[in-house]
């Protein structure tokens, strides 16, 4: 799982989170959402490190952001 996750039917476009990014790992979609918008994608998510600037900047709260320790909890709950 992604650490950064945004819900794309949340985004309005603004840019934001991209702008932010220190990572430069958030990229605008070409595509569009079920509003219009071209939302913003996790389009390197090897680069992304949960810092949550981008969930702080958006001002949809589009975008969540998974800390390790729920991954590897989520990772063993998978595993059963
Ligand atoms: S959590 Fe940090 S590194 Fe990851 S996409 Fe958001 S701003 Fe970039
Ligand atoms: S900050 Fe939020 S609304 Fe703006 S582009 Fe990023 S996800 Fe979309």
């Amino acid at each position: 799982m992604d650490l950064c996750q945004i819900h794309v039917d949340r985004c309005k476009g603004c840019e934001l989170c991209v702008e932010f990014c220190p990572k430069h790992a958030l990229e605008m979609s070409e595509g569009r959402n079920a509003a219009g918008y071209h939302p913003a994608v996790l389009a390197h998510p090897d680069l992304c490190n949960g810092c949550a600037l981008c969930a702080e900047m958006c001002p949809e709260t589009g975008i969540e952001i998974y800390r390790r320790q729920k991954r590897a909890r989520q990772d063993a709950t998978d595993q059963g």
